[in-house]
């Protein structure tokens, strides 16, 4: 089986008799979602995030999860912000490349970077 939310929140918080709300939201994580196929009410212990980067239930992940806690963070590690790191305000934006395009990118709300990832 693919990995499960709470499995990357075990690899970043560390084996814990329990893990809260609190241990998922600090990690950027939800508690509680719903799974994209079924909308099926899911929790992080079953919860699988999938490569669209909605979360799936075990009946619904199929082919689409991750194997290892590394390939989920590779995954999602390119909404970080290259220059310092955060994940929380990034916002879409459009800049005015060399050849005069006009082209998607993103921009972090807290040090001012942007980048085309
Ligand atoms: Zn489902
Ligand atoms: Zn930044």
């Amino acid at each position: 089986m693919p990995i499960t939310i709470l499995d990357y929140v075990k690899s970043v918080v560390g084996d814990k008799p329990l893990y809260t709300a609190e241990d998922c939201l600090r990690n950027g994580v939800d508690i509680l979602g719903s799974c994209q196929v079924c909308a099926a009410t899911i929790a992080c212990y079953n919860a699988y995030p999938s490569t669209s980067g909605y979360w799936r239930c075990a009946d619904c992940i199929g082919e689409d999860g991750f194997a290892t806690v590394a390939d989920f963070t590779t995954h999602t590690s390119r909404t970080a912000c290259p220059a310092c790191g955060n994940t929380d305000t990034i916002t879409e934006t459009r800049i005015t490349t060399t050849d005069q395009a006009d082209e998607y990118a993103l921009e972090c709300g807290d040090c001012g970077e942007v980048w085309q990832p």
